[in-house]
Parts: structure tokens; C-alpha cells; sequence
């Protein structure tokens, strides 16, 4: 009789030709796609001619994009080189999918690049994790790897996707390979439908505040149940992309009418393979949750883990809101804020930051309910700035801090509540800042009052996202 397998052990299994693996077993298996970006690409080229020889080629030009993103916005003439090594690679590789930033003079002394004048007319996408599953990189049954880690985010499509090193990822460069242990996977199951003032950053938090920042270190972390199927595909990415906040080696997702008709609409490649759980795969650890049980959750700095309801912050000041990056960037998370602050005018300086050219795109098109704005009728990005906000260009920008004059960097030692998913000492600028992790709907409720805000305060219903984010 055939071991039950989960749906990760089934894709490791493909991928290296076997019927049947289990959790440590260490086994080679063919990568589908390799992403890097910016930061990471210069370093992982370096060692691919390092180890391969000057003039080698790689295993597969149209399976490894590469995606600019991290530091775009900034007169950092090292930041610039980095962008012009990425320029002069692709063109020697002929690697078709390359997003490039057309708007960056590499030159030394060139200063602060002018952001694209329209989103719609530019070659660069912003956050490498928005801009896969957009440009049709995400699939069912892959395995992706990415030399960052939250390249988890596209277990959302039910694949496997896990952060690599520059080494790892200059080896799968050169022969399209690589070696994994498999993992155990861990079970959570979210219960009902998402309510009006949750989003899955609240979820996400809850699964993170439970089993801590190393609770789940080198495992899969499955996320299941109606409560999950509730989510749009976009607020799933929020799920998986923080997997890694728990050591997770990889989050997955359930696919679905809802991922079949995102991947369908954007998918370049038509081969791929949809895998489920079986139903009597073995899980390393069960957690169940009820929607209707949580309450809108922050993680305190200085960890992800260290969560609280936001209630139970209402007398902790702020000093700015962030609203962006990879988790907190997408369309959905616009419209979400953008509901919030509708009417209203923020009290703290708030930082909006589209996660890629196309949410920026979507911001001008879409109206409050995520449908095509009608006449007489104000769009997302007119929305938020009535309200106060102060707009950037779609980049990763101050989710890692990043050079001094990025865009909404935290410089000085002050409270800020942020869609980001990450708030270690320093990750958003200075080490004594501390940074308050929130879904969209929180940091935006907690932009009106300047200190931390339950969304309930500001909901009266529920709030569709319509279309945003699926074709
Ligand atoms: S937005 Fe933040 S977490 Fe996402 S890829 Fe960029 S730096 Fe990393």
C-alpha cells in the first residue's frame, strides 16, 4: 500500500522521479524556475562564472526571470552597478524575462532615477514576489526557488517555492538542479469566512504568535481550510509569504477554482500539474483556528512572534504608518487601506508603496470596490492621497530599509506601523525603531488615530475587492 503524502512530498517526488518520498529524505530534483533579483543576482552570477567557467551558459534562459526591485529609488551609485550587471548579463544569457528598471542611468554620479512617469509603460515590475505570479512564473506542482526568502510567497499557487543562497542558486543556474531534504509538513486550518475586518496577515500573525519565529524552522507549512479558501488569491500570498517568519522551508496552499483561474489567465508555460493532499497524509503538528474567534493582531518589535491583539496596543503612539512590500503591497491591501481612509484625513505621515507597476496601474483604475472606477468617482490612489498619504513608486523601498534616502526609511528611532512582515532591530532603517506589524485594514485605522487601532472602529460591512488581482 502506497504511503499518503502531502501535497509538498508529492511535488519532491515528481521532480526527482520517484512514486514515493518521505520527510528526510535527501533527494536531487529538477527546478522549474529561478528567480533573483537586484541584491542577490550580481553575487549568484559572480559564483555561476566563478564555478562554470566565464563562458558557461545557462541550464535554461527562459526559467530563470530576474527582477529588479529591491534598492530602485536611490542615488546609490552601488545600487546602480548592481542593476547594470543584471543589464549585462541577460543580454550575454539571451534571458527573455527581465524586467528591467529602463528608467535607471547606471553611470556613476548619475543621482535619484525619476520613477516611470505610467506604470502601464515600463519594462520594470517593483517586488520580484508581486511581479511572478503577474507575469506568469507561478504554477501548480513547480518548484520555484529564488534567491530570497519569501520566494515561499508562490506556495499560494500550490507549488513548491523556497528561499535559496547565492551558491545553491548559482549551481541551479548552471545545471537546473538541486538537492533538498523533504520536509515534514505542519497542518493549519482556518475555519469559516474571513470577516470583514481580518485580512490573512491576521491569520498569518496567529499561526506565527503560536508555534514562534523557529516553530516551523526546515518545515512545510500547510494552509488549509474553508477559512482559507475564503481568501482571495492575493490575501493568500500574505499566508505563505511569512512562512518563512515561522523557519518555515516552504507555505502551500489548497489550489483552487480561484488559483486555476488566475494561473490559466497568466501562465506562459500550459504544462503543469495540479497535486492535493492525501487524506491520510501524516503532519508533523495540527493547528485549527475559527475565523470568527480571531481578532485583528500586531506583532510588537522586535519579532513576528510577538504578537497581541490590537486592542490590547490601543495606547501604544505611533509615529507613521507603512502600507507596501511583497505582503502588504498588493491591490487587495490598497483597497482594504483605501476603505479605511476613505473620507478622512490621516494624523501620522503614511507611507504608501505599490508592490508592483501593476498595482500602481490598478490604483489608477480601480475604484473603492475593486471593479473599473465610473465616472464621478474617485480611484485608489486618489483615495489615499485625499487622505494624507504620501505615494512612492513600486519598489521593495524602506521594507528593508534599505540606502538613506529611501523612500519612507525609518532614519530616527520612531514607532511605526507596518503591512511588511518583517521587523527585526534595523529591518526598516534604525536599529532603535521599532515597527509594528499589521494587516492593511489595521495600519490604516491606526494612520487616523496615530496610535495602534482595531479596524472594527472603521468598519460598518463588508469590503469587496472585486476583480483587483485576479486577471
Ligand atoms: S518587499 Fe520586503 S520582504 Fe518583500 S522582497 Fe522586498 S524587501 Fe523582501
Amino acid at each position: 500500500m502506497p504511503r499518503a503524502m502531502t501535497m509538498t512530498e508529492k511535488i519532491l517526488a515528481a521532480h526527482c522521479g520517484q512514486d514515493q518520498v518521505q520527510p528526510g529524505d535527501n533527494v536531487w530534483v529538477n527546478v522549474d524556475i529561478l528567480m533573483t533579483h537586484d541584491v542577490c543576482g550580481p553575487g549568484t552570477i559572480g559564483i555561476f562564472k566563478e564555478r562554470f567557467g566565464k563562458d558557461a551558459k545557462v541550464w535554461d534562459p527562459t526559467r530563470i526571470p530576474i527582477i529588479p526591485d529591491h534598492y530602485i529609488f536611490t542615488a546609490d551609485d552601488k545600487c546602480h552597478r548592481n542593476i547594470q550587471i543584471l543589464r549585462d548579463f541577460v543580454t550575454e544569457q539571451g534571458i527573455p524575462y527581465y524586467y528591467d528598471p529602463d528608467f535607471v542611468n547606471t553611470q556613476a554620479g548619475s543621482g535619484m532615477p525619476n520613477p516611470y512617469r505610467d506604470p502601464t509603460q515600463t519594462n520594470y515590475k517593483g517586488v520580484c514576489h508581486k511581479a511572478l505570479p503577474e507575469e506568469g512564473h507561478c504554477r501548480p506542482g513547480e518548484i520555484m526557488l529564488g534567491t530570497d526568502s519569501h520566494t515561499c510567497t508562490a506556495g499560494a499557487f500550490g507549488q513548491f517555492a523556497t528561499g535559496v543562497g547565492n551558491t545553491d542558486a548559482a549551481f541551479a543556474m548552471g545545471t537546473g538542479k538541486t538537492w533538498l531534504k523533504v520536509p515534514p509538513t505542519m497542518k493549519f486550518t482556518f475555519k469559516g469566512n474571513i470577516p470583514p475586518y481580518l485580512t490573512a496577515k491576521d491569520l498569518i500573525l496567529a499561526v506565527i504568535g503560536q508555534v514562534g519565529f523557529s516553530g516551523a524552522t526546515y518545515k512545510a507549512m500547510y494552509f488549509t481550510g474553508d477559512g482559507v479558501q475564503s481568501l482571495s488569491l492575493e490575501d493568500r500570498m500574505t499566508l505563505t509569504n511569512m512562512a518563512i517568519e515561522a523557519g518555515g522551508k516552504n507555505g502551500i496552499c489548497d489550489v483552487d477554482e480561484k488559483t486555476l483561474r488566475y494561473v490559466e489567465a497568466r501562465s506562459n508555460r500550459p504544462d503543469w500539474t495540479v497535486y492535493q493532499e492525501d487524506v491520510n497524509a501524516e503532519y508533523d503538528g495540527e493547528f485549527t483556528w475559527d475565523l470568527n474567534d480571531l481578532e485583528p493582531l500586531v506583532a510588537k518589535p522586535h519579532s513576528p512572534d510577538n504578537t497581541a491583539t490590537a486592542r490590547e496596543c490601543k495606547d501604544i503612539k505611533l509615529d507613521r504608518a507603512y502600507i507596501g512590500s511583497c505582503t502588504g503591497g498588493k491591490i487587495t491591501d490598497m483597497i482594504f487601506a483605501a476603505n479605511i481612509l476613505h473620507g478622512q484625513q490621516v494624523k501620522i505621515p503614511t507611507f504608501v508603496v505599490p508592490g508592483s507597476t501593476e498595482v500602481h496601474a490598478d490604483m489608477k483604475r480601480l475604484g473603492l470596490d475593486g471593479e473599473p472606477v465610473k465616472e464621478g468617482q474617485k480611484n485608489i490612489e486618489q483615495v489615499l492621497q485625499d487622505a494624507g498619504c504620501l505615494l512612492g513608486a513600486a519598489s521593495c523601498a524602506a521594507c528593508l530599509g534599505g540606502p538613506q534616502d529611501t523612500f519612507g526609511r525609518l532614519n530616527e528611532p520612531i514607532n511605526c506601523i507596518s503591512t511588511t512582515n518583517r521587523n527585526f532591530p534595523g529591518r526598516m532603517g534604525h536599529k532603535e525603531a521599532g515597527v509594528f506589524l499589521a494587516s492593511p485594514l489595521t495600519a490604516a485605522a491606526s494612520a487616523l488615530t496615530g496610535h495602534v487601532t482595531d479596524p472594527r472602529d472603521y468598519i460598518n460591512g463588508p469590503i469587496t475587492t472585486g476583480s483587483a488581482g485576479i486577471c
